[in-house]
């Protein structure tokens, strides 16, 4: 049980699948974040994409970039001098119902399983809250899943011949993200890079 200074992450298995499906989806995932708004200001930069109209149409245009690496009509929103989300207002998302996909599916737990949490690349307030979280495990499988979520992430973090190819260095939220997708590879094997990188090509595409 999570004491005063933990925050209850949730039976890890049932937390693995739901995550997996709102980043498969691009559906919002239910977070608790209490009033945390460490991922609004720690000056991240937030990709848009073109079929995201509602957060565009919310969105003054003259905070959006294009998006390195990526295809015309890609953008990010950047940050303030703070650091901080120019859609944050009074410590709340000014646009939360029309928020971009990469808000809504963001949660820091990936970084907890993916055993990044304190990693000195994560952005300190992010780390302070993410440190914080602890799942359960229901069962031996969900240690095996989280044994595995593990392994994929240094595996990546380690090979980046294994990534799809993308502009710069990807986040440490990035890297969590694709272990999850790839970790039932590492279950009970530990495959090789262009094994690993030809799962992604496909589950990312499809
Ligand atoms: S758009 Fe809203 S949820 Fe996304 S970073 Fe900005 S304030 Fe936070």
């Amino acid at each position: 049980m999570a004491t005063d200074l933990e925050f209850a992450a949730g039976e890890f298995s049932a937390w693995l699948a739901a995550i997996r499906g709102a980043i498969r989806s691009g559906d919002a995932m239910d977070v608790p974040c209490g009033n945390c708004t460490a991922c609004c200001t720690s000056s991240q930069f937030v990709h848009v994409a073109p079929d995201e109209s509602e957060a565009l149409a919310r969105i003054p245009a003259d905070l959006l970039f294009p998006a390195p690496g990526l295809p015309d009509g890609h953008v990010v929103l950047g940050y303030d001098d703070r650091g901080h989300c120019p859609m944050l207002v009074d410590a709340r998302c000014s646009i939360y119902d029309h928020r971009p996909r990469t808000c809504r599916t963001y949660d820091c737990r990936v970084l907890v399983a993916a055993g990044f949490a304190d990693d000195e690349d994560v952005p300190v307030e992010i780390s302070r809250r993410a440190t914080r979280w602890r799942f359960e495990e229901g069962d031996s499988s969900a240690g095996l899943e989280r044994a595995a979520v593990e392994a994929a992430a240094t595996f990546l973090a380690e090979r980046p011949e294994a990534l799809p190819p993308a502009a710069g260095r990807p986040s440490l939220t990035r890297l969590a993200a694709l272990a999850i997708e790839v970790a039932d590879l590492f279950v009970d094997d530990r495959p090789d890079a262009p094994e690993v990188r030809s799962a992604l090509d496909a589950r990312l595409t499809s």
